[in-house]
């Protein structure tokens, strides 16, 4: 990641513009996904990560008719956004999921998917891996137990540039839709998803979207 890039992130230039992600004025890349499209008024913000390492795949898989799943925006490992779908438009993200007396919250909000490998397991040498068995190095694991999990596990570090873009991104959304909170999938679904898990901040980075509108 470069400092000018970090400077466009933390310069806080995003905005929504007729429901698509603009900085610095021009709308981020649009490529629109066949996951969704009913009227949908966002009330909720959803954090996920691909279980992957690439955003060129986790969006090809998001395009593909065979995926039956999407997000709203894919956020790459150096902080860039792509939207997938317009934010006043419903995106299967949620799958079966419930908040508050809501079901099914593809109907109510507007899905981040972060590029992140999630959940790691040991391969041989005692060395961190991908569930498709990709190395990752002990630098970007974080050793956490998630919090709807008995034990401990290594997890992907999400990338200082993630997380300053989903904190920008998410005020910006917040200041035209203004939503009741930011959730993780591991909220809606507790019982199917893991994700975002332990190695990202999402209390605090809710905080920070929540208080800027
Ligand atoms: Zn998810």
């Amino acid at each position: 990641m470069t400092e000018t890039m970090e400077a466009v992130v933390g310069a806080g230039e995003f905005a929504v513009r007729a429901h698509r992600l603009t900085v610095g004025g021009a709308a981020v890349p649009f490529r629109q996904s066949p996951h969704g499209g009913a009227r949908m008024k966002p009330l909720y913000l959803v954090i996920h990560y691909t279980a992957g390492l690439s955003a060129t795949s986790a969006m090809n898989w998001f395009l593909d008719p065979r995926a039956r799943a999407s997000a709203h925006l894919v956020i790459g490992r150096q902080g860039a956004a792509t939207q997938l779908m317009g934010f006043d438009r419903a995106c299967w993200h949620a799958g079966q999921s419930a908040w508050k007396g809501l079901d099914g919250l593809n109907g109510h909000s507007i899905g981040i998917e972060i590029v992140n490998a999630g959940k790691l397991a040991k391969g041989p040498g005692g060395r961190w891996q991908t569930w498709t068995g990709e190395a990752i190095p002990d630098s970007e694991v974080v050793v956490a137990r998630h919090r709807n999990e008995a034990v401990e596990a290594g997890w992907h570090a999400y990338t200082r540039e993630q997380i300053a873009a989903v904190v920008e991104i998410g005020s910006a959304l917040h200041t035209t839709y203004g939503f009741r909170d930011v959730l993780g999938h591991e909220d809606i679904a507790p019982r199917r998803k893991v994700d975002p898990g332990p190695a990202f901040p999402l209390r605090s980075v809710a905080a920070r979207i929540l208080g800027r509108a």
